[in-house]
């Protein structure tokens, strides 16, 4: 708790930290947004409120964008300043995020602006089934090795079910191949090799039991969280570096034309401090949209207001929220009449 309380008071002097953004993901059902919800309240009882952003499509009932400058839309100073917590719902149907471009460009326009964790929320008590538990833990794995970043499950609904059935699942191979045994349905081979492979993801993995519900469980969260925050700054950052890099040497020719279009379009809202040459760059990752807006210090971003072409006055004034919502919004009727044409 001593780790939980300290991290979560606001900072009193000295340059700010940055936001630690807890990126919520899971099956529809699972609670992400009864979890985000739950720990907003927590951490306002705290005296930290987050900043809380809600990227369920079905509000709008319109696909993602494609393309989300979130330093402009987030108001990313303020966020360092105020909020030692960004949380991110995303929605009920899981691969409308993990699968999709604009998916990969918001989780990357993240991460490589914030230490970012992903939090996989799901739901304990229809996990009982060892063959649902390794489906769900399968997808849970396919979602770590795609977004590279540190990872928690939260087992939600533990005032239905206890989770340490699940945990002995993952520490004890033989205690799940017995489970397994006990199906009456069939269960391949495959399923037994899986549970293989599974095996080493779990070995570093986090874990923790919660009711998003009742509210328990959430202080163990927040010793996960410190300590996955710190093992972004240790491992992660240098590697996501080194990644963005690869990957934008590796884009094909496609790509690099496509990006290309969408940054002309895109026009003065997505572009930086850079030259309109060196902003359109096509050997550019796409997270470097939002990475072109140059350092996070004061006087850059003073003199990049100055320059650019968006009245920054307009949505500074304004509540963040509908702010963020706004620029949604334009950027997804941008990305569509693009691609229907
Ligand atoms: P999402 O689709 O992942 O955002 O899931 P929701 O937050 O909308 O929750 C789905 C359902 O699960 C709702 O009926 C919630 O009330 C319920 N739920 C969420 N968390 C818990 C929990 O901790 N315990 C119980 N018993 N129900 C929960
Ligand atoms: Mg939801």
């Amino acid at each position: 708790m001593a780790a939980a309380a300290a991290t979560s008071a606001p900072q009193a002097s000295g340059s700010p930290r940055p936001a630690v953004c807890l990126l919520v993901l899971g099956m529809a059902g699972s609670g992400k947004t009864t979890f985000v919800q739950r720990l907003t309240g927590h951490l306002h009882s705290q005296g930290s409120p987050p900043y809380v952003i809600n990227l369920d499509p079905a509000v709008h009932e319109v696909p993602f964008p494609a393309n989300i400058d979130i330093r402009d839309t987030v108001k990313y100073k303020e966020v360092m300043k105020q909020h030692r917590y960004v949380l991110i719902d995303t929605p009920g149907q899981i691969e409308v995020f993990t699968w999709s471009a604009s998916g990969t460009i918001i989780t990357e326009a993240l991460a490589s602006s914030f230490p970012t964790i992903v939090i996989y929320v799901m739901d304990t008590s229809r996990s009982t089934s060892p063959v649902t538990f390794m489906s769900n833990m399968l997808y849970a794995c396919s979602i770590l090795y795609k977004t590279k970043l540190p990872f928690i499950v939260v087992m939600n609904k533990t005032d239905i079910i206890d989770h340490s059935f699940a945990v002995e699942w993952m520490q004890d191979f033989e205690a799940f191949q017995d489970a397994l045994n006990q199906e009456t349905t069939y269960v391949s081979n495959l399923t037994r090799s899986m549970s293989l492979v599974l095996d080493e993801f779990y070995s570093s993995l986090r874990v923790v039991g919660v009711s998003a519900v009742l509210g328990t469980g959430l202080d163990e969260l927040f010793v996960q969280v410190t300590s996955a925050a710190e093992e972004y700054e240790r491992e992660y950052r240098p590697e996501y570096e080194r990644l963005k890099k690869s990957l934008a040497s590796a884009q094909s020719q496609q790509q690099k034309e496509q990006l290309e279009r969408l940054q002309k379009d895109m026009g003065s809202v997505a572009l930086g401090t850079g030259t309109a040459a060196e902003t359109l760059s096509p050997m550019r990752d796409p997270s470097d949209l939002i990475l072109s807006r140059g350092t996070l210090d004061e006087e850059d971003e003073e003199a990049d207001s100055d320059t650019d072409d968006i009245d920054h006055r307009v949505t500074e004034e304004s509540h963040e929220e509908p702010a963020f919502q706004n620029f949604m919004q334009e950027s997804m009727s941008q990305y569509w009449k693009r691609n229907n044409k």
